[in-house]
């Protein structure tokens, strides 16, 4: 396949230029209950306040369904043995603890898993599960659908449904953990009864998990949709609960540079940066979002992002385009970016992976090779990325769900059919 050419600048493609996203609200959950999963501790008190809690009795039982939600795993009030009994059908009619629907799950040959989700107002995502000998690592989707357009990316091609919520993006940790069977027994039996858990299976040891790392890179944007993100990974990093340490959860940027500070600042976790391509012309091409916000610019924003350091080094993603960004000179220009901007960097090559019209090739593996040892050479790690769950179109840039294919019509036609299907 011949290299494509670049876009005409002048083109105007909805979201090229300027993607911000315009996303739909969330549609309410038609039994009036509210889904406690993703809301902040203090918020879970005044919600129990203003459903006729006093101020301290509310405080306390949000501190005790916090933990039971996002330590223990819970999805029933009924599990909740230290809250009274009474007041178990209380909450229940109140407040629900949603998880995203599993509308599929597949494995691959090489053990990675993928998850067909679904929100509870019917929108399709995904989320994928690489397991390594060391590390196992859950890959998060912070939208339905992108705005961004990366041509070689698979998710690029459908149009931004619309923002996850932090409930549905924390969910998607805790979906995890259902069903790895990962979440503490402790000491209260009739817990582990309700949860249905085997007492000969797998017990629980803090560091003998399975998801030990999290990482921003399922479908969208994370830092187009920065507060429910940022919200999200809070309750992950919550000492109280999920407990996941900033250091094992990485975000990663096509290059939203307005946003890249406060990520840092108020996120904190470690950062990598969508590069692939290094100079002007490519990655407008490639990365369209360059055109808004310039190699210059990221790259100070990334010399300037709060907690980086040789200890915590920035990730460059590169992905390996045969003919297009894959030459020896670019391999230089990479290093001599990172230099130029003293950036504390490592450099992750990832092989392209392909989709069903996709206008570009992988780099061969002697080219792959050879990039990898310039950068190398210059004393910047580059590691070179296997493909992972590739058979399940699991890997970067292979995700992408049917929803957008399906016309309006269709979905009134199908939602025509359950109304009458529930009578
Ligand atoms: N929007 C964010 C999060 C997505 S991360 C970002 O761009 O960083 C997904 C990663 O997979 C990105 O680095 C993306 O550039 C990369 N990717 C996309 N399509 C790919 C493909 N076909 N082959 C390899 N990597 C791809």
């Amino acid at each position: 396949m011949n290299a494509p050419t670049s876009l005409p600048v002048s083109m105007p493609i909805p979201g090229h230029i300027d993607p911000v996203p315009v996303p739909r609200p969330v549609t309410p959950r038609e039994d009036g209950r509210t889904d406690l999963i993703g809301l902040p501790r203090p918020q879970i008190a005044t919600l129990f306040q203003d459903a006729g809690l006093d101020a301290k009795a509310a405080k306390l039982r949000a501190k005790q369904v916090f933990h039971w939600l996002y330590h223990r795993g819970v999805t029933e009030f009924e599990a909740m043995t230290d809250i009274a009994k009474t007041m178990r059908p209380w909450l229940a009619e109140r407040f629900v603890i949603g998880r995203p629907d599993v509308v599929e799950a597949q494995v691959s040959t090489d053990g990675t898993r993928k998850w067909l989700l679904r929100t509870a107002d019917g929108h399709d995502f995904e989320m994928v599960f690489i397991p390594d000998a060391d590390r196992g690592t859950l890959c998060v989707s912070s939208q339905v659908g992108c705005t961004l357009n990366c041509r070689f990316c698979h998710t690029g091609t459908m149009k931004l449904v619309r923002n996850l919520t932090p409930g549905e993006i924390v969910g998607q940790v805790m979906l995890a953990r259902d069903a790895l069977g990962e979440w503490p027994k402790g000491s209260m039996a009739s817990a582990a009864d309700d949860l249905d858990l085997d007492e000969d299976e797998g017990s629980y040891t803090a560091d003998g998990r399975l998801l030990t790392n999290i990482v921003m890179m399922g479908m969208g944007e994370p830092l187009y949709n920065f507060d429910n993100v940022r919200d999200a990974l809070k309750l992950v990093m919550d000492g109280d609960g999920l407990a996941l340490s900033k250091r094992r959860i990485t975000l990663s940027t096509a290059g939203v540079v307005p946003m890249m500070a406060r990520a840092g600042e108020e996120i904190g976790v470690n950062l990598a940066v969508s590069l692939h391509a290094v100079t002007k012309d490519v990655r407008d091409e490639i990365v369209p979002i360059n055109r808004k916000f310039g190699l210059e610019e990221l790259l100070q924003a990334c010399a300037d992002y709060p907690g980086a350091s040789n200890a915590r080094r920035i990730t460059f993603e590169y992905v390996m385009l045969k003919d297009r960004n894959d030459s020896d000179d670019d391999a230089r220009e990479l290093v001599r970016l990172i230099k130029q901007y003293k950036l504390p960097a490592k450099v992750n090559l990832i092989p392209f992976n392909p989709w069903p019209g996709a206008p570009y090739e992988c780099s061969t593996p002697e080219r792959v090779k050879r990039f990898a040892e310039i950068v190398f050479e210059a004393g910047i790690s580059a590691p070179v990325r296997t493909p992972r769950g590739r058979d399940i179109d699991a890997a970067c840039g292979q995700l992408k769900t049917a929803a957008e294919r399906r016309s309006r019509a269709e979905m009134d036609r199908l939602a025509a059919e359950k109304q009458a299907a529930l009578g």
